[in-house]
């Protein structure tokens, strides 16, 4: 016997109507299975109710979804009409998308030709549709096991610099896991690192230098970079602190550092920033992009003078000999990359509705987080109050309430900056995506006749990796942003060979 799925959805005003109540829809679903030789799965019935169809979020529906992502026993799915699904041609294609790659029949007993009707036109620009709302549902799964993970005060992602992943032998949970442990070969370094700049007789160049010599190197390999150790210089978790989301955590892992310390080389890089000014950062329209296709390592910009000629050229941070590529050159190949990136117009348009979505989930997420960030600054001071008040009384010493303040303005310091953080990444990913919608119809102009900083923002937009052989791009790898429009190079924008990751 085959296995079905019952959806039914019923909107605040129809409630009221006759033939069109949730038990009304279940009922004739069910009778039309049974006729048809289909049996409900255990748990297989769905329902919406007081929910308006006009988009997908809708707890009945998502749940929906997730079963027919993760039961493979499921042959089809069951509506009254499929209006019940979805309201819009865009949400109504992207939910039989996500059907149909999961070899799910979408039945609509009350218009039975339903599933052979002329969608095709849509199809392509469906799919990564499909894909994108897939990855939102999954992308919401492993955050909620990662947010348990975190609150229960370990870091859930890759180990950060100094650290490993591994697993512990005293787990008590399937929380507790998988955890970080400090890594026998960087640790020491790093912690190195932070009383060398505390001691404040190090600029970040300098340290950078120190810390090379002696033989700090990051995973990945390669040469240690400026960032990496401006990045690390500038993270809690190094006292025992964790940032997950934009908000600050206890956490339980080994810390390499005392906060003390860390917070000396926080007050030694403020003051440094203040009066240097800054560099000219990317020089190198291309650093950070190109991958050497024989060894994986990054290529790295260089220029310099010979007989009054000033060269500049890329090479590999490893293989070095035979690698060197004039400038000018990669950098014509890469706009040429620009022009295999293709947007149909009615992709353009699909782009604009998809973006809208994409839009008001971030200002949710934005939303609470903020929330909880100002809940947090509003829970230390009052702390700060008490304190105060102690000190008041004389239940603190003058000593012990500075100690006490410094310690809770420091972390006043770091949820202010979360927040501002949370209103930039906020603005950014707006801009991102305002950015991809107007430059749909022509890509390649756009980017040659942008500024060299904004060019760097649409590479980053489009691009992840650049493989570079023998002086020539063989390959580019796409972005974190348009990946999931690119899925089984299907979509229209389209990608010719040599695109899509080995
Ligand atoms: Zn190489």
């Amino acid at each position: 016997m085959k296995i079905g799925l019952i959806y039914s959805r019923v909107s605040t005003e129809e409630q009221a109507k006759e033939g069109q109540s949730i038990d009304a829809q279940i009922k004739l679903c069910s009778a039309f299975m049974k006729e048809n030789g289909y049996s409900i799965a255990s748990n297989g019935i769905y329902k919406d109710e007081g929910k308006s169809g006009s988009n997908t979020n809708r707890p009945g529906l998502q749940a929906l979804l997730q079963r027919v992502i993760d039961d493979k026993n499921i042959d089809a799915v069951f509506i009254l009409d499929t209006d019940r699904l979805a309201r819009n041609t865009l949400d109504h294609l992207s939910i039989k998308a996500i059907f149909q790659k999961h070899n799910v029949k979408l039945i609509s007993i009350s218009q039975p030709m339903i599933d052979d009707s002329p969608e095709g036109k849509f199809i392509d620009v469906v799919l990564a549709g499909a894909n994108a709302l897939q990855s939102q549902i999954t992308g919401r799964k492993t955050s909620k096991v990662m947010e348990q993970k975190v609150k229960a005060g370990w870091w859930a992602g890759p180990a950060p610099f100094g650290y490993i992943n591994s697993i512990n032998p005293n787990s008590t949970s399937n929380l507790d896991r998988r955890i970080v442990t400090p890594d026998s070969n960087s640790a020491p370094l790093i912690t190195k690192m932070f009383q060398l700049y505390a001691s404040g007789g190090f600029s970040l160049d300098s340290l950078v230098e120190k810390m090379i010599n002696l033989g700090l190197t990051p995973k990945k390999g390669g040469k240690l970079q400026r960032s990496l150790v401006h990045r690390t210089l500038r993270n809690p978790f190094y006292y025992g602190k964790m940032i997950w989301r934009g908000k600050i955590e206890q956490g339980k892992h080994k810390p390499l550092i005392e906060y003390e310390t860390w917070s000396l080389c926080q007050k030694i890089m403020n003051s440094h920033n203040q009066n240097s000014c800054r560099k000219r950062k990317h020089n190198f329209l291309l650093n950070g992009f190109l991958y050497c296709e024989d060894c994986g390592s990054r290529f790295f910009g260089e220029q310099h003078l010979k007989n009054g000629k000033l060269y500049r050229k890329y090479h590999c941070g490893s293989c070095r000999r035979g690698t060197y590529t004039e400038i000018s050159d990669l950098e014509k190949q890469v706009e040429r990359w620009f022009s295999k990136v293709q947007m149909t117009e009615e992709y353009a348009n699909e782009l604009r509705v998809e973006a809208r979505n994409i839009i008001n989930s971030l200002r949710d997420t934005t939303n609470e987080e903020r929330q909880t960030l100002v809940n947090q600054k509003t829970a230390i001071e009052k702390k700060i109050r008490s304190a105060e008040d102690n000190l008041l009384d004389d239940t603190f010493t003058k000593e012990q309430y500075q100690r006490v303040i410094a310690r809770l303005e420091a972390e006043l310091q770091l949820v202010e900056t979360e927040l501002a953080k949370t209103t930039k990444n906020y603005s950014k990913g707006l801009n991102r995506i305002e950015r991809l919608v107007d430059m749909a119809r022509d890509i390649k102009k756009t980017y040659h006749d942008a500024e060299p900083a904004i060019k760097r923002e649409y590479l980053d937009l489009f691009f992840s990796k650049f493989m570079v052989k023998d002086g020539k791009i063989v390959a580019a790898l796409p972005s974190e942003y348009i990946k999931p429009l690119i899925a089984n190079g299907k979509f229209t924008v389209r990608i010719r060979n040599g695109w899509l990751p080995r």
